[in-house]
């Protein structure tokens, strides 16, 4: 993704092109950096072959999936709608992990009959509820257990999902209680340490801490693991800083760790493969002049992408065309909703821009399209998957007519 004389392009397409093409705001993609940001995941954890599922969560494209299928990954989901569009997508059962605080009987009873490899329990009452739905159905049932261990991650608050005042999880000596329990349990089979200690962290010293963690509780349980889950997290590079996440750290860290304990690790990505691959098209609608700071009036709002609103996450908006002249004029990035909060970004010394240009708001990938809403009875909007010079559109935009 870069400037071609001037013009935003990805892979071999002009996004002028797709202006003109549909109607914005509309989600882009590229294959190529899918497929390559895969690539680099599989390549970085070469060394302990992980079992790799896609955080569903992150992104529920369904051509999204299909691809992310092909290329080798399974999916870890957080609802039965996820687990139903993942097997949807093709993804085989036994490469599909379930995890959440709240999964329902009739989630877990649907997840247990189509097989899937594990479901990551996150309370004593949950595990209890599996061991009588499998009693009711004279089966085994694979699970994990998912540990609270306590973590920063040093990531922000919102998205930090692994310190004790965190709902997540279970705390170690509730861990050690339910995995006695199982050892006895006619029913359940305990497959899995699992965590997930937040997301968008950029240093592997979290990790390292978790995995200290893991190692001394394993050590204090009589179990051995068939599965190690860590979960995703790993960071990507929003404010163009070049902070990367040190993969080949992380890594090293795991397989000291896996001298120790032979488990098979499982990964559950959703950011580090989907995040930086799509840009958000929108167009200005107004250009409201106010005596401090312009506001930039654009046509995608919160409900299209709300990541800013939600975390106060700062995504880069930049021109579709780019032009030299420079305004002093601080703009403020909004959309049309009724919320303050409706906002994307404040900059400086930004392109001088008029109405009816086009920005692009940058790596909006991940947590973009599946947070979306209808609020204020907007349209979900339409996303399309560039490929070299060709233009497939994946999803198309709602009809006012099947929200009314
Ligand atoms: C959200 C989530 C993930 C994915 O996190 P990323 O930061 O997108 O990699 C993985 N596992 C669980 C349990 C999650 O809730």
């Amino acid at each position: 993704m870069k400037y071609i004389n001037n013009i935003f392009t990805i892979e071999n397409c002009r996004l002028d092109k797709v202006t003109k093409k549909f109607e914005t705001p509309i989600f882009c993609y590229s294959k190529k950096k899918i497929e390559e940001n895969i690539n680099n995941f599989k390549n970085s954890f070469k060394a302990i072959s992980p079992i790799i599922c896609f955080s569903t969560k992150s992104n529920s494209n369904l051509e999204l999936l299909k691809y992310i299928k092909k290329n080798g990954l399974g999916a870890d989901v957080v609802s039965k709608g996820e687990l139903m569009l993942a097997l949807k997508a093709g993804i085989s059962p036994k490469k599909i992990v379930f995890s959440g605080v709240g999964k329902t009987r009739s989630e877990l009873i649907f997840a247990i009959d189509k097989k899937i490899l594990l479901i990551n329990c996150e309370s004593k009452s949950e595990v209890l509820e599996i061991e009588n739905i499998a009693k009711s159905k004279n089966k085994r049932v694979d699970i994990g257990i998912r540990l609270n261990p306590n973590t920063d991650a040093k990531t922000l608050k919102q998205i930090s999902t692994g310190k004790k005042e965190n709902k997540f999880g279970v705390n170690e000596k509730t861990f050690i209680e339910v995995s006695n329990h199982i050892k006895y349990s006619k029913h359940l089979n305990l497959k899995c340490l699992s965590v997930h200690i937040g997301s968008q962290i950029l240093d592997h010293k979290p990790y390292k801490k978790m995995l200290n963690v893991l190692d001394k509780l394993i050590g204090k349980t009589s179990f051995s693991f068939e599965y190690i889950d860590l979960g995703g997290g790993m960071g990507i590079d929003y404010n163009k800083n070049n902070k990367k996440f040190d993969y080949k750290k992380y890594c090293q860290i795991i397989k000291k760790f896996l001298t120790k304990h032979k488990s098979k690790i499982i990964f559950e990505p959703g950011r580090s493969i989907i995040g930086d691959t799509a840009v958000l098209i929108s167009r200005i609608i107004y250009i409201k002049e106010n005596s401090k700071k312009d506001f930039i009036i654009i046509d995608a709002a919160m409900n299209d992408f709300m990541r800013p609103a939600l975390y106060g996450a700062q995504h880069k908006i930049i021109p579709l065309v780019k032009k030299y002249k420079k305004t002093n004029k601080i703009y403020d990035f909004v959309g049309p909703i009724c919320e303050s909060t409706d906002k994307f970004l404040t900059t400086k010394k930004f392109q001088k821009l008029y109405e009816k240009e086009y920005v692009i708001i940058c790596d909006v990938g991940a947590y973009g399209s599946s947070l979306s809403s209808n609020y204020n009875v907007r349209p979900k909007l339409a996303e399309i998957l560039i490929k070299g010079s060709k233009i497939n559109l994946i999803k198309k935009r709602q009809k006012l007519k099947d929200l009314i």
